[in-house]
């Protein structure tokens, strides 16, 4: 299963598991597939510049029988983050290397080291600048970070004045590539691969890389993955609790709902979602606060398919939706002068 709608990168982690590939391999190239994509401009190289026009990746793997991770964070200048993931894996008795000194140990591991940037990154960056550094992730700090580009300091007393959240749930700042593979013989691996938030701030790294936060695996019981606001999620760690709420008893659906709804307890408009799969392979998917909802595409026996979701808020109507509701049943009423009719287009406009 895979977060989002990457179905060339489900296709292929399925494929890698027809030709006799394990679980590991299987999210392996998936995420890979998707860093050589771009996958909606959220994974791999040339997007998602931070403050400094620069774009890092984020990347994990997991495996579900040894517990084993390796993991790559604020990667800079290799474009393969989840191959590198993979080096540590294998290669290291660590689990997770960082920044500049993962890039050396990439080199050292033969990756090549390039520029993460493209012309679109450049594009990105520069109408940021132009715009005076808005939005960005900055709070507390002088000049106010609302209005003006840095370099900032911090404020010696801390500011009442609630800043706008920057936009993490709209379609732009989101859409990390989470795997989950089962193989033949049922054991299980995850991988996640992202280049993170939009304008973050250089050396920001987000849930994607951290086990239980952006993706968490026990091959006897199940296992999960997350996508959106990383620098919410990842101090909740959904995937673990996910996975902890399997190993208590709960269905996938449930599991995958209470992870979500633990965080939205504290932060009820964060945007997210957790695909929960069982080791016997039963999935449950949760969302909160995704505009255009959840999209997850899911392999099983070779078909690949595309499912979508909204998450439970957005199915209540906004202030605005009710408004116009409020006026298309009164021009209803009033041309048919029948209050039983206008009620049935209503119920029939509005409410299936
Ligand atoms: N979780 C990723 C991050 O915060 C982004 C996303 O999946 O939307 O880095």
């Amino acid at each position: 299963m895979t977060t989002w709608n990457f179905i060339e990168a489900t296709q292929s982690a399925w494929d890698t598991l027809m030709v006799g590939g394990s679980a590991i391999d299987a999210v392996e190239t998936g995420c890979h597939v998707c860093e050589e994509l771009q996958c909606d401009n959220s994974v791999g190289f040339g997007n998602h510049p931070d403050e400094n026009g620069e774009t890092t990746l984020d990347a994990m793997i997991m495996d579900g029988d040894t517990f084993n991770v390796g993991a790559v964070a604020g990667l800079r200048r290799i474009k393969n983050a989840v191959g590198v993931a993979r080096k540590v894996l294998d290669n290291t008795d660590h689990s997770m290397l960082s920044g500049d000194l993962a890039t050396a140990f990439a080199v050292q591991m033969g990756f090549k080291e390039e520029s993460l940037s493209s012309n679109e990154s450049t594009e990105i960056y520069n109408e940021w600048k132009s715009a005076d550094c808005q939005p960005n992730f900055w709070e507390n700090v002088t000049p106010n970070s609302t209005a003006s580009c840095g370099p900032y300091s911090p404020l010696r007393s801390q500011s009442n004045e609630a800043k706008p959240a920057i936009e993490f749930g709209g379609n732009s700042n989101h859409d990390t590539i989470g795997i989950i593979a089962m193989d033949e013989n049922g054991k299980m691996a995850v991988g996640t691969s992202t280049n993170g938030a939009k304008y973050k701030i250089p050396g920001r790294v987000g849930d994607s890389p951290i086990p239980g936060a952006g993706a968490y695996v026990d091959a006897k019981i199940g296992a999960a993955v997350a996508t959106g606001n990383g620098d919410i999620m990842l101090r909740f760690l959904p995937t673990f609790s996910a996975v902890e709420f399997l190993r208590q008893g709960y269905q996938p659906e449930l599991a995958a709902e209470m992870a979500i709804n633990r965080i939205k307890v504290v932060e009820p408009l964060f945007s997210g979602a957790v695909i929960v799969v069982s080791s016997h392979g039963q999935v449950g998917v949760a969302c909160n606060g995704l505009e255009w909802g959840f999209t997850y595409v899911t392999a099983e026996n070779g078909t690949i398919t595309q499912m979508q979701m909204f998450c439970e808020e957005d199915a209540k109507p906004s202030k605005a939706s009710i408004y116009y509701q409020s006026i298309a049943v009164a021009i209803i009423f009033m041309v048919s002068l029948n209050i039983n009719k206008a009620y049935f287009l209503y119920i029939r406009l509005f409410r299936n």
